[in-house]
């Protein structure tokens, strides 16, 4: 999502979600303000441990705490450019190993 009011428009607390003082670009680390790119969520790691059942979820989730909230990520929105164009090359060559575009559960392991 895009982080900041709308261009022209009054910012909405209920809608806009501003980049926090302090926050840093994902991708080359320097200061991010508004408009910029954020990105939020679970890492994989960690849903699939929530997968794991009730035992993860109600026992050793409220233990471990920190590892069960959301992460967030800002970028400068030219630098999420950047950052995309990195990864689709990065994938391009890891197709031209295998030799089709098709991921199999063994290529992840
Ligand atoms: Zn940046």
């Amino acid at each position: 999502m895009l982080t900041g009011p709308r261009r022209g428009e009054p910012p909405d607390p209920d809608v806009d979600w501003p980049t926090p003082e302090g926050a840093a670009c994902f991708y080359c680390g320097k200061a991010c303000r508004d408009p910029s790119i954020m990105w939020a969520g679970l890492t994989g790691e960690e849903v699939a441990q929530d997968d794991l059942g009730p035992v993860v979820r109600d026992v050793l989730a409220p233990r471990l705490g920190p590892i069960y909230e959301s992460r967030e990520i800002y970028l400068h929105p030219r630098c999420a450019r950047s950052l995309c164009i990195r990864l689709l090359r990065d994938v391009w060559e890891w197709e031209c190993r295998v030799g089709d575009g098709d991921i199999e559960e063994s290529d992840l392991l």
